[in-house]
């Protein structure tokens, strides 16, 4: 029997490769709970008494996400936590997912509240890509759309819930998917954006955190597999389009091969990241003309799609 490294009583369940770390199923759930919580320290992302909105969309990172939290939320009574699923209207795949994100909460006691696409913009995304799909210019994919009407969605309901902090489920995984995608777009200035914790510019924008953006994906996957947490595993019909997808797997390919790539992309963007922001220009959000949510130029970028999608 390979014991666990840590407490040596216990038969280790998973193997860090980049640590070399054996661990157990219990010391290996204490060490992502411990890590989570490093890393709210560390980029100071909540106070004792936030009302936290969390994002949640049924997959396995913001399903266990919401556990963790709630976890954390019963040693911090004055703090409070509520989800908010959004229904973007992807049939056969988001009714699955919003059932189990609403499983989920129910079980711990969450409050959620339900934002979908139709009621917020008279269209769902299914009906969007048909309409993209008709047009053929193949510029923008249904992920494109979904990205910036969702965060546009999540901002407007953590406001309007009085949220001090929106927390998204963001991986290390997906951290460094985009800072890979930012220099592939040949915009690395723009990873200056990706931070742990996202300055408020605007008084309209409610403050982003990614507790989970230390931990890997694969890590957060065990991690649910043995809480036993329920999440969806299908994938979305759209998602296999996107260059993300590509990078997902390249970068999967290098952390196989050569155990702690990940972290050390991230880790170089942190350092890097000063330098970045001091030749970056300080945005300056104003109101859009149409919705009046924050944006950099007259009409943000949902607007400007929206209008173009009803057009068509
Ligand atoms: Fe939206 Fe793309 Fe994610 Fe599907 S894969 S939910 S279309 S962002
Ligand atoms: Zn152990
Ligand atoms: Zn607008």
């Amino acid at each position: 029997m390979l014991s666990c490294t840590v407490c040596s009583r216990k038969e280790a369940a998973y193997t860090r490769h980049y640590s070399g770390e054996k661990l157990c199923g219990r010391c290996f759930s204490k060490s992502i709970e411990a890590k989570v919580q490093t890393t709210i320290s560390k980029y100071e992302m909540l106070e004792h008494d936030d009302k936290i909105v969390l994002a949640i969309s049924g997959g396995k990172d913001s399903v266990t996400l919401l556990h963790i939290l709630a976890k954390f939320e019963r040693t911090f009574p004055q703090a409070s936590l509520s989800a908010i699923i959004v229904d973007e209207g992807i049939r056969g795949y988001r009714d699955e997912a919003m059932m189990i994100a609403e499983g989920n909460c129910r079980r711990l006691g969450v409050e959620y509240r339900v934002v979908s696409f139709k009621s917020m913009y008279g269209l769902e995304l299914d009906e969007i890509v048909k309409r993209i799909r008709q047009k053929e210019d193949g510029k923008l994919t249904p992920c494109s759309y979904c990205g910036v009407l969702r965060r546009k969605a999540i901002n407007t309901a953590a406001r309007e819930e009085g949220a001090d902090k929106l927390a998204t489920a963001h991986s290390l995984d997906d951290e460094t998917q985009t800072m890979i995608l930012n220099i592939i777009h040949g915009d690395p200035l723009r990873t200056a954006r990706v931070k742990p914790a996202l300055p408020v510019i605007h008084p309209k924008l409610v403050q982003r955190v990614k507790p989970l953006c230390e931990v890997l994906e694969r890590e957060v996957a065990f991690y649910a597999y043995l809480k036993k947490i329920e999440f969806q595993s299908i994938a979305c019909p759209y998602a296999g389009t996107a260059l993300r997808s590509d990078v997902r797997d390249m970068l999967n390919r290098m952390e196989q091969k050569h155990p702690g790539t990940k972290y050390t992309i991230f880790r170089s963007m942190e350092r890097i990241r000063p330098a970045l922001e001091a030749v970056t220009k300080q945005e300056e959000l104003q109101e859009c003309k149409i919705c009046g949510e924050p944006t950099l130029g007259e009409i943000c970028r949902s607007c400007q799609m929206l209008n173009e999608l009803h057009a068509f």
